[in-house]
């Protein structure tokens, strides 16, 4: 067994996904998932091998204990030698972090200092960057920031039109997430139509729970709907997206509303599920659509595609040409009803959807969805673990010279 491949984790506040790759083809060859974490049922589901095996975590049921659960099924089967070094997801990365870092003291106290930004993701970030650095204590750590790809973003497009100092003194400005994902298609649709990256332009369309979508031009993020947070741009799962900022004042002064409750409501009971009031699960509101002729699981889907398609239309202003649209995540992946939807709103930008093609492309089959005469749109499988794989084994490459 060769010994460079790269253990990519990523740290959710009661989750950690993982996955063990090849950092050279993106070969997985093992994965997982631990939830529930903080609590008593907390388990850990692996897939090795086409076999999948499910185990209590012990108490105290938090990251670090995952972490060595994750460890102690690695030793079992025989798997620790072939790490060379861990790869982390850390969502934010603000603007100092623009590339793959090597974890040190400083790079710590960055995410924990960032948490004022993204406090649910990066206290969980650094939870397991720190439970990583116990557990493989001679293993080198490295930080792969969601916020990255979208550094490239001019002024222009990550300002807020409020006072300029909130910025300076604060740092209040447009950050993106998902970046990692946006940059991953982006690379894969670029080699589909066989031009380097960099003389490429597309817009990505990144529908899981979580939705962003990102203008690139020449290989480069100029554009990308979430903001600050990971609330604002398109409608999502359960989180608005952008709202009227009025409505938060009228919330607190006519209706009583708390910030706790407005926070809560905005982030967790609005988007799909907010509209639909049937799930934030897609899959359960198309259901509610076709079979039973649901009107709020129509309205829902409405609402959440023409955002989706304003936002695509949008971009066409922060770009000079587009070579086509790229749909991923969740959604972006599986649902022929939603890519339609939106499609259908974008045949001005001359977009014909190929029925045929949408159909097949689902599950994990990625290809062109238009027809001839149309401008491309794609649906390209996301692959984050790898894109983090790889920065890793590049960082340490370079560092080292292996
Ligand atoms: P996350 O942002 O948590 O990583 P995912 O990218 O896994 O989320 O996307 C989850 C979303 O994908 C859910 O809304 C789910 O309903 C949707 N989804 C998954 N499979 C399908 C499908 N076959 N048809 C429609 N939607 C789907």
């Amino acid at each position: 067994m060769k010994n460079n491949f790269i253990l990519v984790l990523n740290c959710g506040s009661s989750s950690l996904k993982f996955s063990l790759i090849n950092p050279e083809n993106g070969a997985t060859l093992l994965s997982g998932l631990a939830e529930r974490l903080a609590t008593e049922q907390a388990i850990i589901n692996i897939k090795y091998d086409g076999k999948k095996e499910q185990a209590e975590i012990p108490a105290p049921f938090d990251h670090q204990s995952a972490i060595l659960s994750l460890v102690a099924h690695l030793k079992k089967l025989d798997l620790v030698a072939c790490i060379s070094a861990i790869g982390h997801r850390v969502v934010h990365g603000g603007e100092a972090y623009c590339h793959p870092t090597l974890v040190d003291e400083d790079v710590k106290t960055a995410i924990k200092n960032l948490a004022r930004l993204a406090p649910l993701h990066n206290k969980a970030n650094l939870t397991g960057i720190i439970a990583a650095e116990a557990a493989f204590p001679t293993l080198p750590q490295v930080a792969v920031f969601d916020t990255a790809f979208h550094q490239t973003m001019p002024e222009k497009a990550y300002i807020y039109g409020i006072p300029y100092a909130l910025y300076k003194d604060h740092g209040i400005r447009r950050y993106g997430f998902h970046g990692t994902s946006h940059f991953f298609v982006a690379q894969q649709a670029a080699k589909r139509i066989d031009k380097p990256l960099e003389q490429c332009s597309f817009i990505s369309a990144h529908l899981g729970n979580g939705c962003s979508v990102t203008a690139i031009k020449d290989g480069k993020s100029v554009d990308t709907s979430l903001g600050m947070t990971p609330l604002e741009g398109v409608m999502m799962g359960t989180r608005s997206g952008d709202i009227d900022p009025g409505i938060i004042f009228h919330l607190v002064n006519q209706l009583n509303y708390s910030t706790q409750e407005i926070d809560n409501m905005l982030n967790k009971e609005s988007g799909l599920l907010g509209v639909s009031g049937i799930s934030n699960d897609c899959r359960a509101i198309e259901t509610a659509y076709i079979e039973y002729h649901n009107p709020q699981a129509a309205l829902a889907l409405d609402v959440f595609c023409y955002r989706i398609a304003k936002a695509i239309a949008s971009y066409t202003a922060s770009l000079t040409e587009l070579d086509g649209i790229i749909f991923t995540g969740g959604i972006g992946e599986n649902s022929n009803i939603i890519r339609e939807k939106i499609l259908s709103q974008l045949s001005l930008l001359n977009f014909k959807i190929d029925l045929e093609a949408n159909l097949t492309n689902r599950f994990g089959q990625s290809g062109l969805i238009t027809s001839d005469e149309s401008r491309a749109a794609w649906v390209i499988a996301t692959n984050e673990e790898w894109v983090i794989a790889e920065q890793t084994f590049q960082l340490l490459n370079q560092k080292t010279g292996i």
